[in-house]
């Protein structure tokens, strides 16, 4: 059973200008999905859908084997132990006068969790690499990478089968970015990550599988590896050119 599935997702913030045209795709356990677009092709709003914050005009999205009815207070629940966010920016996603420990606390409580509390905190503290002391210590403490592992460390309370994550280095400098990525790559053996990024390199770094995302079309969809090697659309040709660090000595001598 797929963990999402999306089945020709349209929708708009104003009905007259949609932002995402038909889409569709699959996410199955451990195969983690990239979504990557220029900056306006509709990815966080294509996020946003599957965590629920908004319901599509048309189409349907299935999680966890049944449809997403986000007017459901108790499958909204559901959902949110099911599939967790994190976002760009973790100065924002953290409110500056909390110390961590009540930061992950609070989800704990919200979401209804089972376990002992002070246990469910260490372990998503060791998960993400921050020393148990972290919890009396509010967010001006940590460094930009840390306080994105305190992003990650909130979603995690939940043991969410997925993870949502959308530009979750693009806020952090390049040293930090690494052991971010590290980091999501070693989570991938407990959940499965959609990660939104407009970062190529990134993407192909974490995902198996990708959706190429053109101003709210899935214009190529299918294996990184196979798309990397081999793109088959125009748009997903100039992604690729536009990343210089990326090594691509075939293509290069065959224009
Ligand atoms: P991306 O994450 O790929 O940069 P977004 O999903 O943020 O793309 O945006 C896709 C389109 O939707 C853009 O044209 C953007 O201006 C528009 N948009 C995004 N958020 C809103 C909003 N809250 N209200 C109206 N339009 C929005
Ligand atoms: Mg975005």
């Amino acid at each position: 059973m797929s963990l999402f599935r999306l089945s020709d997702v349209s929708f708009g913030y104003d009905p007259a200008t949609p932002v995402l045209h038909s889409v569709s795709l699959a996410l199955e356990e451990g195969e983690n999905l990239g979504i990557l677009g220029e900056s306006g092709s509709g990815k966080s709003t294509l996020l946003r859908l599957m965590l629920g914050l908004a319901a599509p005009d048309d189409g349907v999205i299935e999680a966890d084997g049944s449809v997403l009815d986000i007017t459901s207070r108790r499958r909204m629940q559901a959902h949110r132990r099911f599939a967790q966010p994190v976002f760009q920016d973790p100065y924002s996603s953290l409110d500056p006068r909390m110390r961590i420990g009540k930061a992950l606390a609070e989800p704990h409580a919200a979401l209804g969790l089972d376990g002992d509390v002070g246990q469910e905190i260490a372990r998503v503290l060791q998960a993400v690499g921050l020393p148990q002391d972290s919890t009396a210590r509010r967010p001006r403490a940590f460094s930009g990478g840390q306080r994105q592992r305190i992003a990650v460390a909130r979603a995690l309370i939940a043991r969410p089968r997925v993870l949502l994550a959308d530009e979750p280095v693009s806020a952090l400098d390049l040293s930090t970015r690494v052991r971010v990525i590290d980091l999501l790559s070693d989570l991938s053996q407990e959940v499965t990550l959609v990660l939104v990024s407009h970062d190529v390199a990134i993407v192909a770094a974490l995902c198996p599988r990708l959706v190429v995302l053109q101003h709210g079309r899935a214009v190529e969809a299918g294996a990184t590896a196979d798309i990397l090697s081999d793109p088959q659309h125009d748009y997903t040709r100039m992604l690729l050119s536009s990343l210089p660090r990326l090594p691509r000595p075939e293509q290069e001598t065959a224009r």
